[in-house]
């Protein structure tokens, strides 16, 4: 299992690309509108992992929730997870809490989180490539 990558919530994905493409210099792949979770999402390669910038496009997207209530800054861990509906099960025996259903994210990925009182108060998501 590695870090796929980490969420990073930001008001405006484009003068945080100033930063993170620009300045530090790592690698843009390009952005993608979520609509039904009302964000936009940028990533940028780290080596293995990615770093996933969240921009709200709703008001009640869970992203301005996050803003508001503790400004820009790390959101959430992404797990890589081989195959996901087996992790799910095996972990849900052991007594983990997911937030809802897995469904689809970024890049068509299928990803699910994991309830932040399961995991010291740190928001996991686990993620899988559907090829
Ligand atoms: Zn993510």
């Amino acid at each position: 299992m590695k870090i796929d990558h980490i969420g990073i919530a930001v008001k405006n994905i484009d003068s945080s690309l100033k930063f993170y493409k620009d300045t530090l210099g790592l690698e843009f792949k390009g952005t993608e509108i979520l609509k039904e979770r009302g964000l936009k999402v940028a990533f940028l390669q780290t080596g293995e992992s990615k770093i996933e910038l969240l921009e709200p496009i709703s008001e009640d997207s869970t992203i301005s929730k996050f803003i508001d209530k503790k400004g820009e800054g790390i959101h959430h861990l992404a797990i890589y997870a081989k195959d996901l509906d087996q992790k799910v099960e095996s972990m849900q025996e052991k007594g983990t809490k997911f937030i809802g259903e897995a469904n689809t994210g970024a890049g068509g990925k299928k990803i699910i989180f994991i309830h932040p009182k399961t995991t010291n108060g740190v928001l996991l998501e686990l993620c899988q490539n559907l090829e």
